[in-house]
């Protein structure tokens, strides 16, 4: 199974990888995406979402 994994400190917010799996991330107070849903990777396109995040924050392990 794989896991996704967030760099906070790149994370910039844009919320590009909550349009593409709402499921699997959210936007907190903080203004970085978060994982709400670490086991929903199957409901979206989980390798878009990492690919057409803008500064690389997210990493599948
Ligand atoms: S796509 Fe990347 S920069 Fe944008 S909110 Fe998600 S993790 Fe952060």
């Amino acid at each position: 199974m794989p896991k996704v994994v967030i760099n906070e400190e790149l994370c910039e917010g844009c919320a590009t990888c909550v349009e593409t799996c709402p499921e699997v991330f959210q936007l907190g107070d903080d203004e970085k995406a978060h994982i709400i849903g670490p086991d929903k990777l199957g409901t979206c396109n989980i390798q878009e979402a990492v690919e057409l995040c803008p500064t690389q924050a997210l990493t599948l392990e």
